[in-house]
């Protein structure tokens, strides 16, 4: 009320920061509105830099003052010159001399607001170490200052301050809002001004409670259950959430007042105060991708991204560059990182028929003619000021976001892009010339340094931190998180300042009775900005118990258990609604893709084979900056069938394997040739030869250990390697490939299949096989008459773990001799019942995928799901908890 009639009468209010001033703005013009006025004079607010700024130009105006007043990459730059000129190790690196940067200009903005007398070089003379470093860079700072007319910020209060004591004018007598500490600099200003009063806190809340949670998650979903039923009580409450990590939160706490408040509008009903990273905000971090791209590589995840948005490109030449994307990785071409050359000529020819290609010629065109300017220009350095210039120029020839009308929140992203892109640009006050690299990393730390949010909506829960809630009042205030640990927030002194100033000074986390004070006054403003403050801390904290803030139990007594209107209910309300859709559509008799494949996915889980063979669903190995498993796996497979491909340059027996007289030279020679012959010329570029050449001499040991173990076999011929099969199941067609069939001594053969991975003949278990793989080629893939079944195997080929694993009739007599009766294979024989059931579920499986059986039901959740990738497309997890809703409510009427 007391800021409200200051304001109604023209005074001047200042506040800490420009959050305070916005949240007071809105409560100004909130409140005229609620007095039915249609129209009123602005508020006078202004934030303290603001306040600063303005008074500090107001007094230079007839005096112009020539110097230049830096901005915070300006700034920063300066001090990042300087911190590298110094030679030290850690300035060497870009990202850690900016980082000193950093470190350097918040040590001397400490010093302007706690300490100004240290800024006077003979007082720092005993300074050691680090901070003597720092002394050096601070004298070598205002030198430059000095020498190229330029002005730190954290400069301004001080000249101001002289500015006002040696004017007499009378001045307008101040209000200050929202400050829960007035640094030493603010007070002398304040004081030199003249009249100035800090508005009085409300009267302290009414409601006080203090809750403790068994831990964060159930912390915060009673806060999100307690923030609803405020609201649902009363549609016109203002609620206040306050929580000291609201940045690394963010995610989580967005997801508990989603889930607590479904619905379209949902998002509406809250914001955060504090915003994000403008690097991680959608369209400019599209926009700087794609500028990236022009002249350099970008990582495959971060162009699958940038072309699924709309911003890249028009929602057809979007969907046709993701089409090509598809492609690329069916052809096994994904890789790490990508540059725009590379990707351009992974784009069909306009020969080959795809109808992809007429949307495609103009973007390629588009995009290959920016990148032929780029190029060009970024043969030589230039100015800042002048490469500044380049970025909304190209995006602009490229038709960056202009496919589709943008909303407030992107219009207000894309303003602060081109803001922080001419804020690089003025990077050139000081002549400066620089490559067109050099200017993209001043873009990527800029991005990352300006925070975005968009402008309030006036929602009616807002989430703030403890400091940033300074100025905003609310009908009710729930805090998170009033551990002990974090509540006074612990923090550390500052690395470049001596500690015995930092304490003389009085600066932040120098004492513990400092952060023990600002915390008191938080706390103290927080009670008296609603009249109902709850509290909250959660018991365990990253399994680690917590204890309840002393500072809180001395203000809100001892923490009480959460009421039970808070507690959510262990399994949340389904977000789908569970229909039961008993029809199939059949599947025509005849070919399908995919081989054996299809028939296991129809045993893990009848979904799975139809998306994957029906729907052509494919989950993505991701692209590797060496080779992925899947390649590795494929050069295995390669070499051993070189090798088992008989004369000249093979063998084909137990007899030839023996009379090798030097194993490793003759598997190195194979592993060379087909390293030759299957790594592709582009892919062999993207490596360094050192890591072909140990892969090379990785594969040459696991083979040549895996032809030691099979020496020790009784004799054998291999009869076929990638053996070629068509075989009709039930109607289903299925092209095989078996690795390799082996005649054993006593006529029968053994099929082998190889594997890297972990493998055990369990999975063949019925009545639900994990894979039928090896049973579907021993039933059906072998003429029984001319091959006589003796077994099938995995030939696990693993570094240090070399066997094979399976099911064989007489292993002892056709594997390995003398094999002991402990052994997994003596133990476990084949049967002929084995192969009989095999057979019947392998039909019986081959039936039901061509009825069009398609039910999501894993054979053993979650282990079948994990390595599935189809979880987005059968949303098993939301079935899941509607089976689990089902499972209680029987479990009750049993009762
Ligand atoms: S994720 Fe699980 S339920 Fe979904 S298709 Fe795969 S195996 Fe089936």
């Amino acid at each position: 009320m007391e800021i409200d009639a200051w304001l109604r009468g023209g005074g001047l209010v200042v506040t800490a920061s420009d959050r305070a001033a916005r949240a007071l703005t809105i409560a100004f013009h909130r409140a005229r509105r609620a007095e039915c006025l249609t129209a009123w004079p602005a508020p006078n607010i202004q934030d303290w830099k603001t306040f600063v700024r303005a008074a500090w130009e107001d007094r230079t105006r007839e005096n112009p003052d020539a110097r230049l007043i830096l901005n915070p990459t300006q700034e920063q730059a300066i001090w990042a010159d300087i911190a590298g000129a110094h030679n030290h190790l850690a300035t060497l690196l870009e990202g850690p001399r900016h980082r000193l940067a950093a470190m350097g200009m918040e040590a001397h903005e400490l010093l302007c607001s706690h300490a100004p007398r240290y800024l006077r070089p003979q007082t720092r003379s005993a300074w050691q170490q680090d901070a003597a470093a720092f002394s050096t860079w601070l004298a070598a700072f205002d030198e430059t200052c000095l020498s190229s007319n330029l002005l730190s910020p954290a400069r301004l209060p001080l000249e101001l301050i002289s500015l006002l004591e040696s004017d007499s004018t009378l001045r307008p007598p101040l209000l200050l809002a929202g400050f829960d500490r007035i640094l030493p600099v603010q007070r002398a200003l304040f004081d030199a001004w003249g009249t100035w009063y800090q508005a009085d806190l409300a009267e302290p809340a009414t409601h006080i409670h203090f809750y403790e949670s068994p831990d964060a998650k159930s912390e915060l979903a009673a806060c999100a259950i307690w923030a609803s039923c405020q609201l649902a009580a009363n549609t016109n409450a203002r609620l206040l959430v306050v929580t000291q990590d609201a940045t690394t939160r963010r995610g989580e706490i967005e997801r508990a007042f989603l889930q607590i408040n479904p619905g379209p509008t949902s998002s509406q009903l809250f914001e955060f105060s504090l915003g994000i990273p403008l690097s991680q905000v959608a369209l400019p971090k599209a926009a700087h991708l794609l500028i990236r791209w022009l002249t350099g590589p970008i990582a495959e995840h971060e162009l699958d991204w940038l072309l699924s948005t709309s911003y890249a490109a028009s929602p057809q030449e979007s969907s046709a560059l993701q089409a090509v994307m598809r492609a690329i990785r069916r052809r096994n071409q994904q890789q790490a990182q990508w540059t725009l050359r590379d990707f351009l000529a992974a784009i069909p020819h306009p020969s080959e028929s795809d109808e992809s290609n007429p949307i495609l010629a103009q973007w390629t065109a588009r995009i290959a003619e920016a990148q032929s300017k780029l190029a060009d220009l970024a043969r030589r350095p230039q100015s800042p000021l002048e490469w500044a210039e380049q970025p909304p120029r190209f995006l602009e020839s490229l038709h960056f976001a202009t496919s589709t009308p943008l909303s407030s929140a992107e219009f207000q992203a894309l303003r602060r892009w081109h803001q922080v892109v001419e804020t690089c640009g003025s990077l050139g006050f000081d002549g400066r010339r620089i490559a067109w690299p050099d200017f993209l990393s001043i873009l990527a730390r800029t991005l990352d340094a300006t925070l975005f949010a968009p402008e309030s909506r006036d929602a009616p829960i807002q989430i703030a931190g403890p400091a940033e809630s300074a100025g905003l009042t609310a009908d009710a205030i729930w805090c998170l998180g009033a551990t002990e640990d974090a509540w006074p927030a612990n923090g550390s002194t500052h690395p470049l300042l001596p500690p015995e100033v930092q304490r003389e000074a009085a600066m932040p986390h120098a004492t513990p009775q400092l952060d023990w004070e600002l915390a008191h006054s938080i706390t103290t403003r927080l009670l008296a900005s609603a009249p109902e403050v709850h509290f909250s801390y959660p018991r365990q904290s990253e399994a680690v118990e917590a204890r309840p803030s002393r500072l809180i139990v001395q203000l809100a007594g001892r923490p009480q258990s959460l009421p039970p209107e808070f507690i959510a209910a262990p399994v949340p309300s389904p977000l789908t609604i569970p229909f039961e859709d008993s029809s199939r559509i059949s599947y025509p008799p005849g070919k399908v893709p995919g081989g054996a494949a299809v028939l296991t996915s129809q045993s893990q889980c009848p979904f799975k084979a139809f998306a994957t063979t029906r729907l052509d669903a494919q989950t993505w190995e991701p692209a590797e900056a060496g080779l992925t498993p899947m390649q590795r796996g494929n050069l295995l497979h390669e070499v051993l069938h070189s090798i088992w491909s008989g004369p000249p340059y093979g063998i084909h027996s137990h007899n030839d394997l023996l009379h090798i007289g030097d194993k490793k030279s003759f598997v190195l020679n194979h592993v060379q040739q087909v390293l030759q012959e299957q790594i592709r010329p582009a892919l062999r570029e993207r490596m360094p030869r050192r890591y072909l050449e140990l892969e090379g001499q990785r594969l040459t040991r696991l083979v040549t250990e895996w032809l030691e173990y099979e020496s020790t076999r009784v004799a054998f011929e291999v009869l076929e390697t990638e053996a070629a099969r068509t075989e009709t199941i039930a109607g289903l067609t299925l092209k095989l490939r078996l690795d390799r069939i082996d005649r054993l001594s006593d006529g029968t053969v053994l099929v082998v299949d190889y594997k890297t991975g972990l493998v055990s003949p369990k999975s063949w278990d019925l009545p639900r096989p994990e894979d039928v793989q090896l049973p579907l080629y021993a039933g059906f893939a072998l003429d029984r008459e001319k091959e006589p079944l003796g077994g099938l195997v995995f030939a696990k080929i693993r570094p240090g773990d070399q066997c094979f694993t399976g099911r064989v009739f007489d292993p002892a007599t056709t594997l390995f001799p003398g094999l002991k009766n402990i052994s997994a294979l003596a133990k476990n024989p084949l049967t002929a019942e084995d192969l009989m059931d095999w057979r019947d579920a392998i039909e019986q499986l081959a039936k039901d995928f061509l009825a069009g059986h398609a039910e999501v039901d894993p054979r053993e959740y979650p282990k079948t799901c994990e390595r599935c990738g189809l979880q987005s497309l059968c949303r098993i997890q939301e079935h899941r908890i509607a089976l689990a809703d089902e499972d209680e409510e029987s479990e009750a009427s049993d009762e």
